[in-house]
This record gives structure tokens, C-alpha cells and sequence, in this order.
């Protein structure tokens, strides 16, 4: 299972200190990991501080190109090169505010798995597309999309449900199950795929959703910046694989 914050605009230097306190004293489970996604500047000390702990870190975004004229973008090379396990790609947040489409996720997973991250793809319905029925094809084609055709392993697929993110409201259990079934099928060729979900997880919600056969861990948003909640939802995750 991997338990992956997305901090997005929050946090900063001294939270990494903090959380580095606070898991200390945490018996990591080498099962369950433990990933988080800082802004980029404090990318370097985020791996430096908390490599010994266990806990991974990756980035929230990254160009589709490797490297040129593309001011205020950031390279998955230097990605790489500081040591970043993960990148998050084509966030829904990322798809609305910065015109990411599906063809600049395949891009950027290429690139990524070049340098050997592993792309944490986002895919996931509008409340339109749900309302009318038609999320299951519409995932299929984000996943068509999306996944490049040659990738035979190592890509985390994080479906969240846009009408999911920071609102508190979660889909049906079933629906969660069925929706990652139909993104296994579609991707039944990746070695050690893994299919999370993301969408208003917190403490109280997770037992339930990590019980779900198909769902192999979350990518956490407002619940990642509390470290309290952050922890209890990692040790939720520890317990349904005992
Ligand atoms: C997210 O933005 O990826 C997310 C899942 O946010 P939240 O947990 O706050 O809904």
C-alpha cells in the first residue's frame, strides 16, 4: 500500500522538522509506505531530513519536456537527480489551472519513467460527467489517454473523483471498487500496479475505503497537513494488511 501526501501550497521548512519528531518514534511498516509532496524548494530538505525515517517524497508536478525555453517550469531530470521516488501527474488542480491535458501526462509519464520515477497518474470524473452516468467510459478514456502504451511496470494510478477533492464527500464504497477494477482491467498488462484513491480521505473514512480489495493505498490532500491524522491514516492502512 503507499499513503502519499499531497501538501500542495502548505506547509513549509519547519513542518518538515516537525514531522521528522513526530516519526522518530514511529515503527515504520516497510508494507505500507510512506510517501509526501512538498513545493519544490523544500523537495531537497524534505529528502534529506526524512530519508532515514523511511518516508519517501516526490513532487507535485513536473514539465512534459526535458529541458529549455520554459520559464518557471521544473525538469523531471532535476527531479531525478535529488531524489525523488514519485511524481504526482496531471492533478486535477494541475488540469484546471495549468491546462494540463491527457496527452501532456503520457508525455510527462515517459519522461518521468526515463529517469526512473514512478508517475503517480490522476484521473477522475467531473460531477457533470458522474451525473450523467458516464463515468466508467470516461475513466477508460483517460486511461487510454493518459498511460503510455509501452509501460510495463512501475506506475501508481490515483483516481480521484474531482468532485471528491476537498469537499468531504467520497463516493459509494462500490463505486470506488468498481472504478478501480475497470482501471486494472484496462492496465492488467502492468507489473505491481498500483490503483489508490484520493478524494476527502481522513481518519474516519479510511478503514472503510483501505478494506476495498482494489484499492491499494490513497493520495491525501487536507488530511496529509495534519500529522496526527496523516499517521492515523498510514497505521489504518498498516492494520488492514495484518
Ligand atoms: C487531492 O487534492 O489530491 C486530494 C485528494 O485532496 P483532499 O484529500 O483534500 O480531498
Amino acid at each position: 500500500m503507499l499513503i502519499a501526501g499531497n501538501w500542495k501550497m502548505n506547509l513549509k521548512y519547519e513542518d518538515i522538522i516537525k514531522l521528522k519528531n513526530i516519526i522518530s518514534d514511529l515503527e515504520v511498516d516497510r508494507r505500507v509506505e510512506i510517501a509526501i509532496f512538498p513545493q519544490f524548494p523544500l523537495l531537497y530538505s524534505a529528502i534529506e531530513k526524512l530519508s532515514d525515517y523511511k518516508i519517501e517524497v516526490g513532487a507535485q508536478a513536473c514539465s512534459s519536456v526535458l529541458k529549455g525555453a520554459f520559464t518557471g517550469d521544473v525538469s523531471v531530470e532535476i527531479i531525478s537527480d535529488i531524489g525523488c521516488k514519485y511524481c504526482i501527474v496531471g492533478h486535477s488542480e494541475r488540469r484546471e489551472y495549468h491546462h494540463e491535458t491527457n496527452q501532456f501526462v503520457k508525455n510527462a509519464s515517459n519522461l518521468l519513467l526515463s529517469k526512473n520515477i514512478i508517475p503517480i497518474v490522476c484521473v477522475g470524473e467531473s460531477l457533470e460527467v458522474k451525473n450523467k452516468r458516464e463515468t466508467n467510459q470516461f475513466i477508460k478514456s483517460q486511461i487510454r489517454e493518459c498511460i503510455p502504451e509501452n509501460i510495463t511496470s512501475n506506475i501508481v494510478v490515483a483516481y480521484e473523483p474531482i468532485w471528491a477533492i476537498g469537499t468531504g464527500k467520497i463516493p459509494e464504497y462500490e463505486e470506488i471498487s468498481s472504478v478501480h477494477k475497470i482501471i486494472m482491467n484496462e492496465l492488467s498488462h502492468i507489473k505491481n500496479l498500483k490503483v489508490i484513491y484520493g478524494g476527502s480521505v481522513n481518519k474516519e473514512n479510511c478503514s472503510k475505503i483501505f478494506e476495498l480489495n482494489e484499492v491499494h493505498g490513497a493520495l491525501i490532500g487536507g488530511a496529509s497537513l495534519k500529522f496526527k491524522d496523516f499517521l492515523a491514516i498510514y497505521e489504518s492502512a498498516v492494520k488492514q494488511i495484518i
